[in-house]
């Protein structure tokens, strides 16, 4: 995991430095975690990032920064939502990681209180469940708001998609007028499975684990996209009420489970440490088998009158903490690495491992990223594992962190067999020989067979047939692999040929008859016409998603104006690395490669992907192929009767003041004008607002017509 210098070792001026780093690396993980929904490190290394943070601040204190991540309780709100502002704050937990740690939060807790260390005090120990927190307000017993944590103090408000899950009653009687109960929306370990499958099916996003599979799916701002995802609710806690639930934790957590909340079953009241230790221990072994995903158990004062005089601090309440579960890791051995070949070539390399038992989960295969990952060091160079790589036949350590893909962290350099070579990523794909190729910048080396690859092409046939692109009914990822396993569809064309060539025969398939099989020709038949958009997203040429796919629709209107601008641009493929740098020095001043590129959201990399692909002859022959099955529809061009700037290639640069720059696109190809990025001697007009450089510098060489934001907008008359 992390290694750097023990902090007693740290001078202040290293300690300056480290606090800084690790106030990025945090924020930077909690928005990553809390706004986007995508992790990028495990709970385990941002509690060992916390953790080090805080023990830096406790040696120095006057280096305790303002925007410090100790004073952090998860992230603002993401835009889009409106936001609440919390009646009642909403808190995080400290942690306690060892026995230790818990008996000092019983010591701290009765010195705060005054007790006597054999005074009795209770406490609950229930399950830390790994969800995503919501408030729920109720008022004379309806549901009025619903509220992510957000901040803390301000939240997301979610009332709408709350309302979709069963869990959450709408109404509840005999509740205090104003209630606002808090608690946890989790995904079981099965739904999110289950979820996770048929997004797989549909090409839709697919989660990381189940909290991010519940915050996603809570935080859809349409909530109808809520109300298909399985996402369930326990009570735990409660904000502001307009009368006391009950005396204790427990009494509340009962009542809770009276009006119609769920509360976890394995709540306890324990009167001392050991008791507490216990509880923990018997809901650490039940953890694999509860169904879904809790990282710890939390101690809480059962005494209410208690918990009102210990308080809170910044962001945590003195009165609890939550005793998190150690990472689930264990040590096994590296059988041997397979490498898995996806949609766009990419080569992963999977660790086969000697099956071990990690958290409760037998683990036989663990990801190893990529080649520089075994090699023992980051995409920058620098060294991970203090630069140690990973051999087969290497005792290596698996690590799962609630991720449904478990890793390998680490390796036993000392129980390394004498004969262990160091490993050689392919340079070749595994499945069809073709030579793999890392592009300087990417740290993933991928297969540059495309269409002659079968693992790419079935990627990619499953991809064609996704929801987004042509969404064909009836033929998902399962048929298409059954029907490629059987060489009934080797390329995209095969798709519309398959009535013709197995008609008859995919009647007396099993699990079709005439029924669906006429389905899904006329479902096949519905789609030969296609936007071209979608025909080009479906390509599955890589970085060419949804959204670019539209881009180059719009600029290009049609696939003959697309396919001969592309391939003006193009030269031979390259036959390595090497000879594709040099190559794209030479393209990237061809006029055509340049308009291309000069398409506003089109980047230098799908140019190049795009390129290559119609440049490749296996991959470029499946292409045509399949446009000869289809009627690709054109993109009409805008009505533009009488518009100043029809036909024209504008190009915006500087800042506009009465505009974003999204809209002065959108207006000026509402108007027929082409919008590009880049001054050429294609362009016909330059619109410069404040603080222009070089476009405008270049355009003054080329004497192209320069305009500002108002002399455009009187142009266009919409002064
Ligand atoms: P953290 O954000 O990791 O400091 O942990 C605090 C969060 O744990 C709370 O905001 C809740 O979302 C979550 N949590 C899960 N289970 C419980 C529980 N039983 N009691 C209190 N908080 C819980």
């Amino acid at each position: 995991m992390i290694e750097a210098t023990d902090v007693s070792a740290l001078s202040r001026e290293q300690a300056l430095v480290e606090l800084e780093r690790l106030a990025t690396l945090l924020s930077e993980a909690n928005r990553a975690y809390h706004t986007e929904d995508a992790p990028v490190m495990s709970d385990a290394e941002f509690d060992a990032l916390r953790r080090r943070n805080a023990e830096i601040e406790a040696r120095f204190p006057d280096l305790i920064r303002e925007d410090s991540p100790s004073a952090q309780v998860g992230a603002e709100p993401a835009e889009g939502f409106a936001k609440v502002t919390h009646a009642v704050r909403m808190y995080s937990l400290g942690n306690a990681f060892e026995e230790a740690d818990l008996r000092e939060f019983d010591r701290s807790v009765r010195s705060y209180l005054g007790l006597p260390t054999d005074a009795p005090l209770a406490y609950t120990a229930e399950p830390k469940i790994d969800g995503l927190s919501l408030s729920l307000r109720y008022e004379g017993g309806r549901l009025v708001q619903a509220a992510t944590r957000g901040d803390g103090t301000t939240g997301e408000n979610v009332t709408a998609n709350a309302r979709t899950v069963d869990d959450i009653p709408q109404e509840i009687t005999g509740a205090p007028d104003v209630l606002e109960v808090r608690g946890e929306v989790y995904m079981s370990h099965a739904d999110f499975a289950a979820l996770n499958a048929r997004q797989a099916e549909k090409g839709g996003k697919v989660f990381a684990n189940p909290r991010n599979a519940a915050a996603g799916s809570l935080r859809q701002l349409d909530a109808e996209i809520t109300r298909t995802r399985p996402l369930r609710y326990f009570a735990y806690a409660w904000g502001e009420t307009s009368e006391p639930l009950a005396e204790t934790q427990m009494g509340s957590i009962e009542r809770l489970a009276h009006l119609g909340f769920q509360t976890n079953p394995l709540t306890r009241v324990c009167e001392t440490p050991e008791e507490m230790l216990a509880h923990y221990r018997a809901v650490e072994a039940q953890r694999a088998s509860l169904g879904y995903d809790i990282d710890g158990v939390v101690y809480k004062v059962d005494d209410l009158g208690y918990q009102r005089r210990l308080g809170f601090r910044s962001t945590t309440p003195r009165w609890a903490i939550a005793h998190k579960f150690p990472a689930e890791m264990a040590w096994t051995w590296l059988e041997a690495i397979d490498i898995q070949v996806g949609r766009t070539g990419a080569l992963s390399p999977v660790a086969r491992l000697t099956p071990v038992t990690v958290g409760g989960v037998v683990v036989s295969n663990a990801t190893l990223h990529n080649e520089d990952y075994i090699a023992g060091r980051d995409s920058s160079g620098a060294p991970i594992r203090e630069g140690r790589d990973i051999r087969i036949g290497d005792r290596v350590q698996v690590y799962r962190a609630g991720d449904v893909i478990p890793k390998v962290s680490d390796v036993d350099l000392s129980a390394r067999p004498a004969d262990a070579e160091p490993y050689q990523f392919p340079t070749h794909c595994p499945v069809c020989g073709s030579e793999a190729i890392r592009e300087e910048g990417d740290s993933v080396r991928r297969c540059s067979g495309g269409m002659i690859c079968a693992a790419q092409v079935v990627e990619k046939l499953k991809h064609l047939v996704s929801r987004s692109a042509f969404d064909i009914e009836g033929l998902g990822s399962k048929q298409v692999e059954q029907f490629h396993d059987d060489g009934w569809i080797k390329e995209p064309a095969d798709i519309f040929t398959l009535e013709k060539r197995y008609g008859e025969a995919l009647t007396a398939r099993d699990g079709w008859g005439e029924k669906s099989a006429a389905n899904l020709f006329r479902a096949i038949d519905e789609r030969r016409r296609i936007p071209l958009d979608r025909f080009l997203f479906g390509l599955g040429i890589r970085h060419l998603g949804e959204v670019a796919g539209k881009t180059l629709a719009r600029h290009f209107q049609s696939w003959a104006a697309l396919r001969d601008t592309v391939d003006s641009a193009g030269a031979e493929p390259a036959a390595d690395a090497e000879d594709a740098r040099a190559r794209r020095a030479v393209l990237a001043d061809s006029p055509a490669w340049s308009e291309l590129i000069s398409v506003d959201g089109i980047g230098d990399a799908l140019v190049q992907a795009l390129v290559t692909a119609m440049r490749q002859p296996a991959e470029r022959e499946v292409i045509d192929r399949l446009a000869a099955q289809l009627d690709i529809e054109d993109v009409a061009a805008p009505s533009t009767e009488g518009s100043p700037v029809a036909g024209k290639t504008v190009v915006f640069t500087g800042t506009l003041e009465r505009m974003t720059r999204a809209e002065a696109k959108a207006r000026a190809e509402a108007l027929g004008a082409k919008v590009s990025g880049s001054v050429s001697s294609k362009t016909d007009l330059l619109v410069a607002g404040p603080g222009a450089g070089s476009k405008a510098k270049k355009a003054a060489e080329l004497g192209i017509e320069t305009l500002d934001e108002d002399g455009w907008l009187e142009l266009i008359g919409q002064a």
